[in-house]
């Protein structure tokens, strides 16, 4: 089966080499997340809107995996149970799937999902926000990936989905400059002139560090209105970012 049209629901879908596709989902797919919910909404909203995007991308409703995420360095491996039959995986901010074959999600609202593919067959997808970032959530999930790698020649590639830029992200002056001591690339400036992260161009750094490839989608959460912001509406829903295997016709 193909890949239904599903451009409504995503802000960016693309397919790999690898036979797989990325994706991460905008407001039009609705809250993704089981525990933040707007007022009125309820746990069963999001199982109605993960089950219809499971059914635009292909996949049987329920086999994706999700993690109790809590912005640690934690990788979880997706196991044999999606979300229909487990809630969760367990606390993570990582999912590997060691052989590319299962559906993997992460939930963020400004945050950054990071999505990886390899050559060699295994899938990731991260969450990485300031906490986790810092901590290695990213370094964590390449190294489980080379891990993997057992000829030891292959590549991984990453997508780095739709989270708060670097523009936008701002902190106190004292956050920023002690993170920078160890990431440079995560000093920034607001539009407005003050303090802030770069959490893509930080991420970006990591990843070649790790001959890791790159690829952005370049979406800002904060002023896109097509994506949940925690910062700019807070509490209203997660998007996803997704990785799931390409159904073959
Ligand atoms: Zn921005």
């Amino acid at each position: 089966m193909c890949l239904i049209s599903s451009s409504k629901l995503l802000v960016h879908q693309h397919s790999t080499d690898s036979g797989h596709n990325v994706g991460f989902t905008s407001v039009d797919a609705g809250n993704m997340s089981l525990t933040v919910l707007e007022q009125h909404h309820t746990a069963e909203d999001t199982r109605n809107n993960r089950r219809a995007l499971e059914s635009a991308l292909g996949i049987d409703p329920g086999t994706t995996r999700f993690v109790s995420q809590t912005h640690s360095a934690i990788v979880q491996s997706s196991g044999d149970r999606g979300w229909g039959q487990v809630d969760t995986l367990g606390e993570g901010d990582a999912i590997i799937s060691e052989d590319g074959r299962d559906p993997i999600a992460i939930l963020v609202a400004d945050c950054l999902p990071i999505a990886f593919t390899t050559n060699y067959g295994p899938t990731a997808i991260a969450h990485a926000g300031r906490v986790g970032l810092l901590d290695g959530i990213i370094q964590n999930t390449v190294r489980y990936l080379r891990s993997l790698d057992t000829q030891g020649a292959g590549t991984i590639s990453a997508t780095i989905g739709p989270g708060i830029c670097g523009k936008c992200y701002e902190v106190p002056e004292h956050m920023r400059d002690q993170a920078a001591q160890d990431h440079p690339a995560i000093f920034s400036q607001t539009t407005w002139g003050s303090a802030a992260l770069d959490l893509p161009a930080a991420a970006e750094a990591i990843l070649q560090e790790q001959d890791v490839e790159v690829r952005h989608v370049n979406e800002c959460t904060f002023t896109n209105e097509r994506l949940f912001s925690h910062r700019r509406a807070p509490g209203i829903g997660r998007l996803a970012g997704v990785v799931l295997p390409t159904h073959k016709a």
